[in-house]
């Protein structure tokens, strides 16, 4: 029989786990882990080579640990009259919500979220030693102020994850779910607002609640909307006080050089990042009508993706699509698919593909 890490003397709560598992496969069109499909503009790409190439004259020394101009540039880029004391970065958001949980979860603590969401959320539980309980959603994977109150009445957790909007299912997340949330609980409230500049403009973003509330926090990401995935670039907003608690579990100079001016001089350029945001909501919401009139289930969706319903077999659907060369998400959701927007063309070959898969159905 072969080695398998079973053999080793790894800790008991990690036997039998899977890791993140989203396929890497190179095929034509990828719409299957929500990044944004636009590539860089040429001319921001330059400026971030000049920048990259500026900070590797220091790079020989350790980088500022506290990245304090790009704390300024994440705080000016999120307005709300945020300061960069109240700003967190780190290598993803994935890594801020890993470090939250460092700080605010572990062995004996525990985290609420609402499955289906993010899988991540899960497993950086898991990761921390933090006890995940999984609370119901509403109809339509809504969650109404009523349920998030009962959830945290009934398992008092130490943190609550809420993801606004959520992947996999786009749903929006009511302010008032938040702030229902957060005055049931003396825990940790963290709003996972990965794709809040896919939100329609007239919606306030969690943000517009830190005001008073200590234990609120909000995570965004570089990865989505600002087309910045590879670059691994995520951050939060909260108290002071809630950073320097992250500072406790932080990896000392975990942000390096490079990464920080890259980061930096895209957020220069944040209009021009962000350009191809309204064209990946027209391509979203041509998605939702094409699928809805192909016979698909969708739901109102506030993100870059789409999580339709109806597929008969999803499995099999997904590998008609990858023979077509279009690769999109399957989470185990019953007769469920995930597609993110792409371009334009994207988008038309995905919409084709579909229509082929939806002509073989039974
Ligand atoms: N939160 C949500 C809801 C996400 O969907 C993702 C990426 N799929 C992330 C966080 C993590 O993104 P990143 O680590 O690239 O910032």
């Amino acid at each position: 029989m072969a080695f398998t890490l079973e053999d080793l003397p790894i800790r008991d709560d990690l036997r039998g786990q899977s890791p993140y598992g989203a396929p890497q496969k190179h095929v034509r069109v990828q719409l299957n882990v929500n990044e944004n499909t636009h590539p860089v503009p040429a001319d921001v790409a330059e400026d971030i080579v000049a920048s990259i190439r500026q900070a590797l004259a220091t790079v020989n020394r350790y980088p500022d640990r506290e990245f304090t101009e790009l704390r300024q540039s994440l705080a000016d880029y999120l307005q709300h009259d945020l300061t960069a004391e109240q700003i967190w970065a780190a290598n993803g958001s994935n890594e801020v919500l890993q470090q939250l949980l460092q700080a605010f979860g572990g062995p004996g603590r525990t985290v609420l979220g609402f499955p289906p969401t993010y899988s991540m959320h899960s497993i950086l539980a898991s990761g921390t030693g933090t006890t995940w309980i999984p609370a119901q959603r509403d109809d339509e994977y809504r969650i109404a102020p009523e349920t998030v109150v009962a959830a945290i009445r009934e398992h008092r957790p130490d943190i609550v994850f809420l993801c606004g909007p959520n992947n996999p299912t786009g749903t929006p997340l009511p302010i008032e779910t938040i702030e229902a949330a957060y005055d049931a609980t003396d825990g940790i409230v963290m709003v996972d607002e990965a794709y809040a500049e896919f939100m329609p403009a007239d919606v306030p973003s969690a943000l517009t609640l830190l005001p008073g509330r200590e234990r609120l926090v909000v995570s965004r990401t570089m990865s989505k909307a600002f087309a910045f995935a590879g670059a691994r670039v995520g951050y939060m907003a909260a108290h002071p006080a809630v950073i320097d608690a992250i500072r406790l579990v932080r990896l000392p100079y975990h942000l390096s050089v490079l990464t920080q001016a890259a980061a930096v001089a895209a957020l220069r350029h944040a209009p021009e990042m962000l350009a191809m945001v309204d064209d990946i909501k027209q391509q979203r919401d041509r998605m939702v009508t094409e699928l809805r009139a192909m016979g698909y289930r969708t739901y109102e969706t506030w993100s870059n993706f789409v999580l339709f319903g109806g597929v008969a077999d999803p499995h099999a659907a997904f590998e008609a699509l990858l023979e077509q060369d279009v690769i999109v998400r399957d989470l185990g959701i019953p007769n469920h698919l995930r597609v993110s927007a792409g371009t334009e063309e994207e988008t038309t070959a995905f919409l084709d593909a579909m229509r082929r898969v939806a002509a073989d159905q039974p």
